[in-house]
């Protein structure tokens, strides 16, 4: 699965403060050798030597090694093939020296298409393939291996029924169709996957709300195909018979097993029945080529579509009219066991601290980009810290890795482990890195700046990222930092690169692993990749060949994005000081509330925010005091390593105090105040104030706005403790 493309930040001024704030902590009482955050200089030095060490180990021929591997076979959760691999992964680990090797099996409620069919009955009759193009140059796509189009959880129906177009499936299309007179009740709704953007599974959803008898979703070459240019073999971007599958669970609600919401799928556990399950849709439907599509739209003979429903397909795009389907499909709904797998290297000297690494293992067909490069990524990571180790250098914190399951389902596996591991997790996780796809782009047509960088994290954790970045060599042959700034800039089309501020996305979508980390367990996340043109996402032409002809031939990236996540993990698991900050957390937050105001134009006699922002501003102080007084006392080497972890647990503890565990009105899974996904996928800053104040329930966005003051309140009472317990200013 894949978040939605970030957006850079707007507004100007803020990104400005922003900005200040943070290189006026980079400047801080810098020794000669360069500093590092949370790290004594002495420390810091060590660790510079350390990670020099890490930095020369992984191998981008060992990096393509593992994607063949990875890549060789069609690799879905609960396949022969997926298992297998899980297997292959505890052996490599094993060997690599990591330790407490695990396999961890969920018996999960799981989906695939026994059968499914589509006809167009009237005005002419056609049948869909439903199937992919083979090429010569890519034996991979002659597999018979490979699967069909189908949507995972998908509903088993059979339906006859006249069609509908209805643009990108949002709900204001579907109003436009209404104020056109057009019902869809009992139809079949055709929609576009993109323009703009939203998740196939929130297109179920409002397809089912709107009384649709089932739903058809199709890749129009102007999202992801010719309009944008060379198309597979020849180029990133998919041919016409390219189909994007996927999963259309309504995991927005809550993720994991949707039989066991809230709690670990482990054997034995209690299974709720498939009917009461929330996140379960109850539409057939189906993913389509557009060359599938093609002879659908062309046959209607209905009202001209609006100009900007209109693809690139040669036709005129109308929204009904003549055009009668049959779609018949068939789920095999069953239950069937995933696999996490688990490792670790533990502590040196705080063993019950853990940092998190993580990434999916299963494809929706090869997973050239999805997992898979995430997948060679990760296992050139965890060969590099096993080697560190069998030098005898071990992290001072534990590092954990799983290999994730069921990523594709419903962010199966890594949702039921923390759900089974909750109560550690909460205590001793110190962030979790996520890597879903490392390499999502194609080098051969970045140009000559590369492939964009692109990271998100909680804003706590933003400005170490970016000091690590400086550290790394990017494949453009720059540090990793100007090559992010320069792509950056490219990327927005603006004459000057961002500030620093900007460049780490804390806005924090779903969509991946990270979710029951950060929105369940309230632990810091980190996610990272690298990313450019890549129009076959999901699709059998997602593979090795693309990668190794296309995305990244010398896979410099995968290797490049190994660098970062080992580097970024070292940093935390060695810092004698966690490097959370939150003065500039504060400052974010202060942008999200502006936004927040300004896109809803709140009238203050509905809803007065004035406290919370009053309440933001005295956290920003507390952050920025706390940060004066580490930068003069704590780092300088004389604290006492006992004084120092007690503020670490207090450090701990802020991000924790962002959870409320009633969650969100409506998503109780969802406990965190600060972060969670709108049904889109999309980020959501301060949901459950967000929502409300979007529904206009000022009753009940003044109760979230309270939740909100209350919680920044005891973080900042928490912060002039630890700083005025080192004798700071209060
Ligand atoms: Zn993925």
């Amino acid at each position: 699965m894949r978040r939605p493309l970030p957006s850079l930040a707007t507004s100007f001024v803020l990104l400005l403060i922003l900005s200040l704030a943070l290189s006026a902590q980079l400047k801080q009482d810098a020794p000669p050798a360069s500093p590092i955050l949370g790290f004594t200089p002495l420390h810091a030095a060590a660790e510079h030597e350390l990670e020099n060490q890490f930095q020369s180990i992984p191998s981008a021929e060992r990096a393509r090694e593992w994607h063949r591997t990875f890549t060789a076979e069609p690799h879905p959760a609960a396949s022969e093939r997926n298992n297998q691999l899980a297997n292959f992964v505890a052996d490599e680990w094993h060997k690599q020296g990591w330790e407490d090797v695990t396999l961890r099996r969920y018996d999960v409620l799981h989906s695939r298409a026994r059968s499914v069919s589509l006809e167009m009955i009237a005005p002419v009759q056609f049948t869909a393939s439903l199937r992919e193009d083979a090429y010569d140059v890519d034996p991979d796509t002659k597999n018979p291996a490979v699967s069909g189009a189908y949507f995972g959880y998908s509903a088993s129906g059979d339906v006859t029924a006249e069609l509908v177009y209805a643009h990108s499936g949002n709900p204001e299309d579907y109003d436009l169709l209404r104020k056109n007179g057009i019902s869809i009740k009992g139809k079949i709704v055709l929609v576009r996957y993109s323009n703009p953007y939203s998740y196939r599974g929130f297109k179920a959803l409002t397809a089912e709300r709107e009384g649709a008898a089932a739903l058809l979703i199709y890749s129009d070459p102007a999202e992801d195909g010719s309009t944008r240019g060379k198309v597979f073999p020849d180029g990133p971007w998919g041919p016409e018979s390219h189909i994007q599958r996927g999963a259309i669970t309504y995991d927005y609600i809550v993720p994991g097993d949707p039989t066991t919401p809230g709690w670990a799928s482990v054997p034995g556990a209690k299974h709720i029945a498939p009917e009461e399950a929330r996140s379960l849709p109850k539409i057939p439907a189906l993913p389509l080529s557009w060359r599938d599509a093609k002879p659908l739209l062309e046959s209607m003979n209905g009202p001209e579509a609006p100009k900007d429903w209109q693809g690139a397909l040669p036709i005129t795009y109308r929204l009904t009219g003549a055009v009668k389907v049959h779609v018949k499909i068939d789920m095999d709904t069953s239950m069937q066991p995933y696999t996490v797998v688990e490792a670790r290297i533990r502590g040196s000297e705080l063993p019950d601290e853990w940092v998190l690494l993580g990434n999916h293992r299963d494809a929706w067909v090869y997973g050239g980009v999805d997992p898979s490069s995430g997948t060679a990524s990760m296992m050139e990571l965890t060969r590099s810290l096993g080697e560190l180790k069998q030098r005898g250098i071990r992290p001072r914190r534990t590092v954990v890795v799983c290999s994730w399951d069921g990523e594709e389902y419903a962010l199966t596996g890594s949702t039921e482990w923390g759900e089974q591991f909750a109560d550690d997790l909460k205590k001793n996780l110190v962030a979790y890195l996520n890597v879903d796809e490392s390499v999502a782009g194609a080098a051969t047509t970045a140009g000559p700046e590369g492939l964009s960088f692109s990271a998100s994290a909680v804003a706590s954790l933003a400005p170490m990222l970016v000091e690590a970045s400086k550290d790394i060599r990017a494949p453009s042959g720059k540090s990793l930092y100007e090559a992010w700034r320069a792509t950056a800039m490219r990327d927005s089309k603006a004459s000057s690169p961002p500030p620093d501020s900007a460049l780490v996305e804390t806005r924090i979508g779903s969509g991946s692993d990270h979710t029951v980390f950060l929105n369940h367990l309230g632990r810091p996340v980190i996610n990272l990749g690298f990313t450019g043109d890549y129009g076959v996402y999901h699709s059998m032409y997602d593979d090795h060949y693309w990668m190794a002809n296309i995305g990244d031939p010398s896979f410099e990236y995968h290797i490049a994005l190994t660098r970062i996540w080992g580097v970024a993990a070292l940093r935390l698991a060695n810092a004698d000081l966690l490097p959370f900050d939150f003065g500039f957390n504060a400052a974010a937050l202060e942008q999200f509330l502006r936004e927040l105001e300004q896109k809803n134009k709140i009238e203050s006699r509905r809803l007065s925010l004035k406290r919370l922002h009053t309440r933001i501003a005295e956290f920003e102080k507390a952050g920025g005091a706390l940060r004066d007084t580490v930068a003069r006392d704590v780092l300088s080497a004389t604290a006492s390593p006992g004084k120092v972890q007690h503020l670490n647990e207090q450090l701990l503890q802020v991000e924790s105090n962002w959870l409320d565990s009633a969650g969100i009105p409506g998503r109780p899974w969802f406990q965190h105040l600060l972060y969670s996904s709108r049904y889109t996928y999309a980020h959501l800053e301060f949901p459950g104030l967000t929502e409300a104040v979007e529904k206009q329930n000022w009753k009940l966005a003044g109760e979230q706005a309270m939740l909100l003051e209350k919680a920044v309140e005891r973080n900042t009472r928490l912060l002039k403790s630890a700083n005025s317990s080192w004798g700071g200013n209060k």
